[in-house]
């Protein structure tokens, strides 16, 4: 019987344990931190040998295969030493694909990844196909495959995730862009990071799809010096592609069946914004290349309901809109958060910053925001950038104590728009808690 050792006990971690037991493995997972009582619970009742609080490596070492979660580094000892043992060392989605023959929709980028894969696995469901949606979103991928036989599965994909990959071969892949992120894991060197990503294509061949921005000049650039085998499904806010999509004036036009174009306005689409017209664009390429109808298509763009806390609405007081995007951790994301809204926005911003050049977002500031609201233990650097720019500039510590201030400086027409560019953790438990803490607070306005 061969061992399947795995490091991590969260959602993927289990769902490998599930799937690995039911395939005949003798598995073992270890957690060097506590595991949730749910997922320990769901252990005992798979008769699955575990360990917290530590890694034994007398019992790891012995391993045939080793699944590691993805917030475990490549760099830490443990896995070091049984990468020098010649034992393969994977992810998730590399063990569960072995397991399934279903289509494979893969999607990664730097941001717009949940977004892309939700309307993907909303436009393939509307559209009547057996769709299980898993990877870095929901339910555990390996569980799934354990369960349900689907007949095509839309993956959210980590760069940790391609990182941990054999064989994996996603039948259409989006790429939906590359801007510096997680440089800690990846030496601070960005093309290690832009080569991880394009992992998501290295077994693909001429009969795969990848789908990518062809405005992003990193993935353009790329593609020039590194030609991948599969077939290019390129999409673009201002150049015609003859076959991709592309924008002309606000139609979304695309070209990839012949003689049967798709004319899309985007005032329409459910979700606002010019990167969720891309997200939009990449999504129905991925819908059109697995059969989905065309008419289907057009109506399920217009009925999708977005993921909480990415340019959601939460409330209007007082003729102010209150937009919560509090899964905007960095400053591309924030980019296209202050893009996408035409109102004066009073901005809440600030965290931990991974190393932000706010700079980047100067011209829309000067041209949008009216009030800076910063929310985080440290916000020099804020206070560096826009101090000079932005009257009144605001350090608050608590959400609550930001909404009072936003609510005080908003006015009839303004939006308040929470985008921090930053990580959550030094007032926060993660994104989500920030989220919930932004709208737990104006309900209470
Ligand atoms: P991810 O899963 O990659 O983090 P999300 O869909 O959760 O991406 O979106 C994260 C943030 O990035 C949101 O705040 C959103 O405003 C922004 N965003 C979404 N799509 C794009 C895109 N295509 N390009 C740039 N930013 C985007």
């Amino acid at each position: 019987m061969k061992r399947l050792v795995i490091l991590g006990g969260g959602e993927s971690g289990v769902g490998t344990a599930i799937l690995g037991k039911q395939k005949g493995f003798n598995v073992f997972l270890s957690d060097k931190g506590k595991i949730k009582k749910k997922y320990k619970d769901v252990l005992k009742h798979f008769e699955i040998e575990w360990e917290e609080s530590q890694h034994s490596n007398s019992k790891i070492l012995d391993a045939d295969l080793v699944m590691k979660s993805p917030g475990i580094p490549d760099k830490v000892p443990l896995v070091k030493e049984i990468v020098q043992k010649g034992v393969s060392v994977i992810s998730e989605i590399e063990f569960a694909s072995k397991y399934t023959d279903a289509t494979i929709l893969g999607i990664t980028g730097s941001n717009g990844k949940t977004t892309t894969t939700m309307l993907t696995n909303h436009l393939l469901k509307e559209g009547g196909l057996s769709v299980g949606m898993a990877g870095n979103i929901g339910d555990s991928y390996a569980k799934m495959v354990s369960e349900k036989p689907f007949e095509n599965y839309v993956l959210e994909i980590s760069s940790f995730q391609l990182d941990g990959i054999i064989d994996f071969k996603p039948k259409i892949a989006i790429l939906t862009n590359i801007t510096p992120d997680h440089l800690d894991r990846y030496e601070y060197e960005f093309e290690k990071y832009i080569a991880s990503k394009f992992r998501i294509t290295m077994n693909q061949d001429e009969n795969d799809f990848l789908i990518y921005d062809a405005d992003d000049e990193v993935i353009a650039n790329w593609l020039n010096e590194h030609p991948v085998q599969s077939k290019l499904v390129p999409f673009s806010l201002n150049r015609e592609q003859e076959f991709g999509a592309w924008l002309k004036n606000e139609t979304i036009i695309i070209n990839i069946q012949p003689n049967n174009t798709i004319e899309m306005s985007t005032d329409f689409l459910a979700l606002d914004g010019q990167h969720n017209v891309k997200n939009t664009m990449a999504a129905s390429l991925a819908a059109l290349l697995v059969n989905v109808r065309k008419e289907s298509i057009l109506k399920s763009v217009e009925s999708f309901q977005g993921a909480p806390h990415r340019l959601e609405k939460v409330l209007k007081i007082n003729h102010v809109e209150y937009v919560n995007d509090s899964k905007a951790t960095n400053v591309n994301a924030t980019y296209y958060a202050l893009d996408g809204i035409k109102k004066p926005i009073v901005w809440i911003v600030g965290g931990v910053d991974k190393g932000n050049d706010y700079s980047e977002l100067m011209s829309m500031v000067r041209e949008k925001v009216k009030g800076i609201i910063c929310l985080g233990m440290d916000n020099t650097k804020l206070i560096e950038t826009f101090g000079n720019v932005v009257e009144p500039l605001v350090e608050t510590f608590s959400m609550e104590e930001a909404i009072k201030v936003a609510y005080k400086i908003a006015e009839r027409g303004d939006t308040v728009l929470l985008s921090p560019a930053c990580a959550s953790f030094d007032l926060f438990e993660n994104y989500e808690d920030r989220g919930n803490q932004f709208k737990a607070a104006i309900k209470k306005l």
